[in-house]
């Protein structure tokens, strides 16, 4: 017998469910993955995730032919494409993991009545993209928790499935076809500093980071100059790590940091189980505020300035060069712009959560729109109100200015906590730098959306 397996975001070898349970029960598989022309026509393949994938691609396919197989690349529509494959092997089933987003619950959909009426089987593997599959605890009376700490509670007390080995064989029919599979190079408009793509790099991500910067994770993850943090991200966004063999690797570390770095896997967890349901929290305010946000047309010369690092708000401004420049960006980085824009700025969330999908590698429809909708205080966040203030923050989490001075050199001649406000510079001075005044007085800002609020 053959099994098709559809690879979408679980690109790795160990601990993947989907292929582990088709090879146990097939003769051979084909490890299928379709570069989906509808993700690239909605302007889901940024290239800064098109090379990450090339990579991710790349390694898979090296990890194949390791084990005597290879991957089966095919272009087009991603339901067709498995059809036609599933149809080429005399597959009696295709296996895939099961995604939380409308599209791919969309997909699902449509593979399982097209392959049923082929004649064929489709099987789901929920507990592949997150540590615990969504729906697997719920609250009393819902189908899901919409506050983090209860959910935490009881996530953390559910036993996580085992971790799988990886495959020493995988067995592929030699007739199956495939195109060429993508090279990073393909891809134009790539961040200069993007991180490598693939499960190799992932695997000694992590093995480096355990050794070296877990114990530290608890007291440093906020510290933006010291980049404290795993930057395991875009892996996990690709599923080249798997989220269940990160948390039963940290928790057998142990220790304060690894419990940490646990929560933050947990976070993942719960957006995502928000999303499973209610997929059209992507787009839609999960809770309404009624908000009237200015747009693009209302602050079009605000929005540009927030994008280019542009602000006068020192901390920001280095926040969103590093987004540019590396396709990633510290999470209180991503805080505290997004707070900036959503409530100094009042600016739709939209806007923001659109502009990060197209640039950050690990962009992600479910952390990405359920972390700006709890900044934005449309979401799951119990204080919704709260506004960041970007100089209290930088001096905080910034204190010697070094994140600030290494993005925005503009700056670097200005020592210590003082680069965060450039403004309070004597005049004469002040004007021996070219970066911009603040766009906007914070308190002016803060009163606006406050306003704003409590006639919503
Ligand atoms: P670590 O601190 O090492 O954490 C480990 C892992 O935990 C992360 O890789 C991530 O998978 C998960 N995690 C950590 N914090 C969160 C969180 N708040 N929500 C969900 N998962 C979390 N994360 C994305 O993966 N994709 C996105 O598109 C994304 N967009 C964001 C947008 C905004 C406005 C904000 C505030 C946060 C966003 N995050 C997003 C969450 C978080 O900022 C990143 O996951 C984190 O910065 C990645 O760096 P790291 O891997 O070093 O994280």
């Amino acid at each position: 017998t053959v099994s098709v397996v559809l690879f979408t975001s679980d690109l790795r070898l160990h601990d993947n469910p989907t292929l582990h349970a088709a090879l146990s029960g097939a003769d051979e598989v084909v490890p299928l993955f379709v570069l989906d022309e509808a993700i690239a026509s909605a302007g889901f393949a940024a290239p800064n995730r098109r090379a990450f994938l090339a990579d991710c691609l790349t390694d898979l396919d090296a990890g194949l032919r390791e084990r005597g197989g290879r991957l089966v690349v095919r272009t087009g529509d991603v339901v067709a494409r498995a059809r036609e494959v599933a149809a080429e092997a005399g597959a009696d089933e295709v296996r895939t993991a099961g995604g939380v987003s409308r599209y791919a619950q969309r997909r699902e959909e449509r593979l399982r009545r097209g392959l049923e009426s082929d004649g064929r089987r489709l099987r789901v593997h929920d507990a592949t993209l997150t540590a615990l599959p969504p729906g697997a605890v719920t609250p009393n009376g819902s189908d899901h928790f919409a506050v983090f700490t209860p959910y935490f509670r009881r996530w953390s007390r559910e036993r996580p499935r085992d971790v799988l080995a990886a495959p020493r064989t995988v067995p592929v029919p030699a007739t199956i076809g495939s195109d060429r599979v993508p090279a990073r190079a393909d891809t134009a408009g790539v961040s200069e500093g993007l991180a490598e793509g693939g499960e190799k790099a992932g695997r000694k991500r992590f093995a480096a980071w355990k050794r070296s910067g877990l114990a530290a994770y608890e007291d440093g993850h906020d510290d933006l100059a010291g980049d404290m943090t795993s930057r395991l991200s875009p892996h996990l966004h690709f599923g080249t790590l798997s989220p269940t063999e990160l948390v039963v690797r940290a928790r057998r570390a142990g220790g304060a940091g690894a419990e940490a770095f646990v929560r933050q896997l947990c976070w993942r967890d719960f957006h995502h189980q928000v999303l499973a349901a209610r997929p059209d929290a992507s787009a839609a305010d999960y809770r309404t505020k009624h908000d009237s946000w200015r747009s693009e047309e209302s602050a079009g010369a605000e929005i540009e300035a927030w994008k280019a690092g542009r602000t006068g708000y020192p901390v920001v401004d280095a926040a969103m060069r590093q987004l540019r420049h590396e396709g990633w960006m510290h999470n209180r980085g991503r805080l505290l712009t997004a707070s900036f824009l959503t409530k100094t700025l009042y600016v739709d969330w939209r806007v923001g959560a659109r502009h990060f999908l197209e640039l950050l590698v690990d962009g992600d429809i479910a952390n990405n729109q359920l972390n700006w909708q709890w900044m934005a205080g449309t979401g799951t966040d119990s204080r919704p109100n709260r506004v960041l203030n970007p100089v209290v923050q930088g001096r905080r989490f910034d204190p010697e200015g070094r994140y600030v001075r290494r993005w925005v050199p503009e700056l670097s001649g200005l020592a210590g906590s003082a680069v965060h406000e450039p403004w309070r510079l004597p005049e004469a001075e002040r004007a021996e730098y070219d970066y911009p005044d603040p766009l906007v007085e914070l308190a002016e800002g803060r009163d606006r959306f406050l306003r704003a609020r409590e006639k919503g």
